[in-house]
């Protein structure tokens, strides 16, 4: 359920025409709805309400400070990759004891950052992270909560880009190693071993590949526990699928069942890092037709938003569904939607049966809330656009377009140029 749909043929996020907005704050901008992203959050809330557990938004998927402090006022918490994630998450009034800490790559800085601010837990990938942790926690004189994120060696059946969990990826400790990384980790003085993380992957359509991920940690949690190590806290990331097109998701809902009756009786604290499947339907990206060309083959729509706008289709060929934002054209055209950029990969869509448009025409590319604004760039010097957010009748510019002074504003010429 998303809240952008049309009355009488023109396309509305809740109760205000997009052409209304169009008007005010120019094209593109992305376009989030307050009341969706709210009930998508509760949604996932609801889940687990019969559990012990902590929605850790994930930060990566839409960083914008409103969003943020929306699912804050919810009682959410966050899960971070960078310091950068960090100061955004503060700044929107999360809770640092409700912040999670993931990735492979954290640098020195960023640890003794997260450990001053009081972060829940550090979601260790590596010995040497571990090392790193033990090391930046003695120095501040404190214990660094953490939880080592397993590689359960699933197959989340998902775009290779996008799946974390098998062996041949990057990301986690395997089976084999995990157990040792936990006695080391056990040993370090300055480190409070917490839980046990795993992220399998993103725009999983089915609850299989967590149910056998959840199974595997089980098996490890009891092994642990033999050991004498006890685990408080598990982690099992984000990954829940959305609709772009066809895609049969299962609800989150669904996923909480499967889920806690998998856990039995265990009286952990579930953590859950859900992204896309929160803000991916709560945001569109509206875009203007600025010329049409016919090809031999097929029809191009040339629109004034491109790839460094929203770089999924380029990136992982990702579908957004292209509508109308009035509808008044019955005929329909066969045609690739394409950006200003020189680069021949710069697309929105491809080979897509839409309705025929000219030159002015509003389209929407949906489902674009998640991976959207905070995957894009300055590719082809292109200011970045604005984020909008309505709620009911009002909207409000969350972030405003960039201008060109701000293309070059932390750029300057060497004395010797001058
Ligand atoms: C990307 C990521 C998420 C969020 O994934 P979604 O598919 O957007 O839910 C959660 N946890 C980790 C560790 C991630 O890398």
């Amino acid at each position: 359920m998303h809240h952008f749909h049309y009355k009488n043929n023109e396309m509305y996020c809740e109760d205000v025409a997009i052409a209304e907005i169009a008007g005010q704050v120019g094209t593109p901008f992305y376009l989030y709805s307050h009341a969706t992203l709210r009930q998508h959050f509760l949604a996932f809330e609801k889940a687990f309400e019969k559990a012990p557990h902590l929605v850790c938004f994930s930060a990566k998927s839409n960083s914008n400070q409103a969003v943020l402090k929306l699912f804050a006022t919810l009682g959410g918490g966050l899960d971070i990759v960078s310091g950068g994630e960090l100061f955004r998450g503060l700044k929107a009034g999360v809770p640092a004891d409700k912040i999670v800490f993931s990735g492979v790559g954290k640098r020195e800085d960023e640890i003794k950052y997260a450990l001053e601010s009081g972060i829940l837990m550090f979601n260790v990938e590596s010995f040497e992270e571990l090392e790193q942790i033990d090391r930046c926690a003695a120095r501040l004189d404190k214990k660094a909560p953490i939880a080592l994120r397993v590689n359960p060696d699933v197959d989340p059946k998902t775009h290779p880009y996008i799946s974390t969990g098998l062996k041949k990826n990057k990301f986690g400790l395997d089976k084999d190693a995990v157990v040792e990384a936990y006695k080391a980790a056990n040993a370090c003085v300055h480190v409070e071993v917490k839980g046990v993380s795993c992220h399998i992957g993103s725009q999983i359509t089915q609850v299989e590949p967590f149910v056998d991920a959840l199974r595997r940690i089980q098996e490890l949690i009891a092994i642990l526990e033999g050991l004498g190590i006890c685990i408080s806290c598990l982690d099992l990331g984000g990954g829940l699928g959305i609709t772009y097109d066809q895609e049969l998701p299962p609800h989150p809902s669904e996923y909480g069942k499967a889920v806690l009756a998998t856990l039995g009786d265990s009286r952990v604290t579930l953590i859950f890092e859900p992204g896309r499947v929160i803000v991916g339907n709560a945001g569109i990206l509206v875009t203007k037709v600025l010329y049409t060309k016919k090809g031999e083959n097929k029809d191009f729509v040339i629109v004034d938003s491109a790839m460094n706008d929203l770089v999924r289709p380029s990136l992982y060929d990702a579908f957004h569904a292209i509508e109308p934002v009035v509808r008044n054209e019955k005929e329909t055209i066969k045609a690739d939607v394409v950006g200003p950029i020189c680069e021949s990969g710069d697309f929105l869509a491809k080979d897509r049966k839409i309705a025929r448009c000219q030159s002015g025409d509003l389209l929407a590319a949906m489902s674009a809330g998640a991976y959207g604004f905070v995957m894009s760039s300055n590719y082809n010097s292109r200011p970045r656009v604005a984020e909008v957010m309505v709620k009911k009748n009002q909207f409000h510019v969350v972030r405003k377009r960039e201008t060109y002074e701000d293309l070059i504003a932390g750029e300057s010429v060497p004395p010797y140029l001058r």
